[in-house]
């Protein structure tokens, strides 16, 4: 009786929080989610086989552990960058909204996408001392009104026993990213980051967070900027991968 009885506190609690319906196609849903199932079944994840580094899927059939021609091709320094979702349909659309649509509430979903990362074979059985979000540089940031990263950090620290840190910022302001190749990439992001003042990451097992992973050029330069200051290991997630 009295389980019964939180059950309905907690669903009319989560129905102050949730819409009622569908995010994308306006159709019925249980209370608690944000998609209704045959939208939710459009995301789509990132299953083997992938790259070990970046998670870059591989169409194909590979059996055994492998590292993708780009990542052997440069200095990675991150340990391991996991990505859940493909970023393209529905996955792009809701980051989409949530990034410049201004839809914060997309936030939760997002971050539940991002949560299914921690469950990949390279990430789950490891501790995390603290969880760093990419930094934007502070006038994106102002123009946007919030950064992406730090949010799902915080709410995933909330999930975990892991706090979220601020420890890296932007200096540089750089222009997009996605008319670049990927040496133009790692080119134009060179001293982009640097580790806040009073930031001590020695010795910690880091986990960096951002909301998409393109070629990974921005994580690595975080995890060198991480690495070179102190810190033991940098493992990163991404709610997707474009
Ligand atoms: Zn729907
Ligand atoms: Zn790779």
């Amino acid at each position: 009786m009295i389980a019964l009885h939180k059950s309905k506190l907690l669903e009319a609690a989560a129905s102050l929080l949730y819409p009622s319906v569908c995010t994308v196609c306006g159709g019925s849903i249980r209370a608690g989610v944000y998609l209704c199932n045959q939208c939710e079944a459009k995301a789509v994840r990132i299953l083997p086989p992938f790259c070990q580094k970046c998670s870059e899927p591989f169409e194909g059939s590979i059996t055994s552990a492998f590292t993708c021609a780009n990542c052997a091709h440069r200095t990675i320094h991150f340990d391991a960058a996991v990505a859940a979702y493909r970023g393209r349909g529905i996955v792009r659309e809701i980051i989409h909204e949530f990034k410049y649509g201004r839809q914060m509430h997309l936030r939760h979903l997002v971050a539940r996408w991002l949560r299914a990362a921690l469950n990949d074979d390279r990430l789950r059985d490891l501790h995390f001392d603290v969880i760093v979000p990419v930094p934007l540089h502070p006038a994106r940031q102002r123009e946007r009104g919030f950064n992406q990263a730090s949010l799902l950090a915080e709410l995933l620290s909330a999930q975990t026993s892991s706090p979220a840190r601020p420890f890296l910022e932007r200096i540089r302001y750089t222009t997009t990213q996605t008319a670049l190749d990927r040496s133009e990439r790692m080119e134009n992001l060179h001293n982009a980051f640097r580790l806040r003042k009073n930031a001590d990451v020695r010795g910690l097992r880091v986990l960096l967070i951002d909301d998409v992973l393109t070629t990974g050029s921005t994580l690595s330069e975080c995890a060198r900027v991480l690495k070179r200051a102190g810190a033991r290991a940098v493992h990163a997630a991404t709610a997707a991968r474009a």
